[in-house]
């Protein structure tokens, strides 16, 4: 029996309608008053933040990257997580518009890997170097029996090893499921539940999702209440952006992420950011009225840091270079590599875009990405130490404000980058990286090196998976 949608109440269209129509520029004092509350790590109420939605500026908006980027300097330093996602089949019974995977699309070639091949390509991918997986599915799942398949390929991922290598972190993006269900996903070990809302406007969302559970609206808006209600306590969300106003998405976004907070005490783990792609036998993206431009995608992003400093900020490599490094700088903390998002892509080594989710416009290997990274001056992590000691939920978060992630999260994203350098990269990569570590220790303070220092030399002389 299919389970009945709770109403998803929080998304207020009124407030958002009467933001955005207000088109006055905002007083400089005002915008300024706002930059120095942020700084301070204090987050943005929904006001505040229609007001620099609002913002047109250049020198402001100058001023916003700026402030953005002290507070991803304050909380991320010159960390960024990476990850790879893993494509376990593309059968799908909904019929998104924008999606290669809808029901409909005959151009697509289908397929849903065995376990054996789950662990081929997770070797593959382990011998890149990742230690983080998102593992992605279509929902074809009607019945909580093929959900077994899911558990089951949850199970291959972990227990899959190559060399001194495994995956030590499962993130999970697969449709809504009910609370029962989602106890069973929290069983299996998963790090974090990551679900887009694709569009936070209930008739835009109408149009797109003709067909299929996720039709419902009120299904899909109250996914993370089932979620957490089970005990997931690492959330992340997201609208995709090119549907529909990103100003009235990251409105309504917000809205959420209250509602959370209100209902749990905690809000979203991350927030991702994609754009819409390009995918095969799909002509949505080329005609969409919403598509987001540069300048505001960077704008989102930097206002998004400012309202929510400690929340993750998911973006993958599908962004061109130079919008990447902008967006490192001002907001993002999370960034995939090396994807592949075409079930098996991995092991075929070169992405099928017949059977593949969208498009990928980087498709370099981790090594190439990294040593770009570094270059970059951001320090690549690949530590997964929080979720495995537990600190998750408003754990992660009382640890995360006083400052303290610092001491946790720097040293371990040294420790898990020189395991990288050790095992896994190029000598090109290798000199990028160690001239890098030796950059960021030095400018570490006291106790940051006292930690840290002795982590990186027990991984050189051996040591595996040290973090604190
Ligand atoms: N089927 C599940 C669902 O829809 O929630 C999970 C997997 S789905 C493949 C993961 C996400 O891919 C969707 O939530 C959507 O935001 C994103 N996606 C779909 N089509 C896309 C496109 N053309 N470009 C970028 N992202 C896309
Ligand atoms: Fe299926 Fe998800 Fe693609 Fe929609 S976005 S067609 S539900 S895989």
């Amino acid at each position: 029996m299919t389970a009945v949608a709770e109403q998803a109440t929080y998304i207020n269209d009124q407030a958002i309608f009467d933001c955005l129509s207000r088109t006055a520029q905002p007083e400089p004092a005002r915008v300024r008053d706002l930059f120095a509350k942020a700084r301070e790590m204090q987050g943005l109420t929904f006001d505040e933040v229609a007001t620099l939605i609002a913002l047109q500026d250049p020198e402001l908006t100058e001023e916003l990257f700026h402030t953005a980027r002290a507070v991803k300097e304050e909380i991320y330093g010159s960390r960024l997580v990476m990850f790879a996602p893993l494509y376990i089949s593309n059968r799908c019974t909904n019929e998104c518009s924008y999606c290669a995977y809808r029901a409909s699309n005959r151009e697509l070639h289908r397929i849903t890997l065995t376990q054996e091949e789950i662990a081929a390509e997770i070797k593959v991918i382990i011998e890149q170097g990742h230690k983080r997986i998102l593992m992605v599915a279509g929902e074809a799942y009607p019945n909580s029996n093929s959900l077994e398949y899911v558990y089951k390929a949850i199970e291959t991922i972990y227990a899959t090893r190559s060399g001194n290598g495994e995956i030590r972190r499962v993130n999970v993006n697969i449709a809504p499921l009910p609370v029962d269900d989602f106890r069973k996903l929290k069983a299996c070990g998963i790090g974090t539940y990551q679900c887009f809302q694709e569009t936070y406007h209930r008739e835009t969302y109408a149009k797109v999702h003709p067909r299929g559970r996720k039709s419902d609206f009120d299904w899909r808006a109250t996914v993370m209440d089932r979620a957490m209600e089970a005990g997931i306590d690492d959330v992340g969300i997201g609208p995709l952006l090119g549907i529909y106003d990103w100003r009235y998405e990251v409105l309504a976004m917000l809205q959420h992420i209250h509602h959370l907070e209100e209902r749990f005490g905690c809000g979203p783990h991350t927030i991702s950011v994609p754009r819409l792609e390009p995918a095969a036998g799909t002509d949505f993206t080329a005609t969409t009225p919403w598509k987001v431009s540069d300048a505001d995608f960077l704008k989102l992003i930097a206002i998004l840091r400012l309202t929510v400093p400690y929340t993750g900020m998911i973006m993958t490599t599908r962004e061109s270079a130079e919008v990447r490094h902008k967006c490192f700088q001002i907001g993002i903390s999370q960034t995939s590599a090396g994807s592949r998002t075409d079930p098996g892509g991995y092991e075929l080594a070169a992405g099928d875009f017949n059977s593949s989710q969208f498009a990928v416009g980087d498709t370099r290997p981790l090594d190439a990405v990294v040593r770009e990274i570094a270059q970059m001056g951001f320090t690549p992590s690949f530590c997964t130490a929080c979720y495995r000691l537990g600190r998750t939920g408003t754990d992660f978060m009382d640890m995360a404000k006083p400052g303290e992630i610092k001491y946790h999260c720097e040293p371990n994203a040294l420790s898990t980058f020189t395991e990288y350098l050790e095992d896994y990269a190029s000598p090109e990569t290798k000199a990028a990286g160690e001239q890098l570590i030796l950059t960021h220790i030095a400018e570490m303070d006291a106790k940051q090196q006292r930690i840290a220092k002795p982590m990186i030399a027990a991984v050189r002389s051996g040591q595996r998976d040290v973090f604190v």
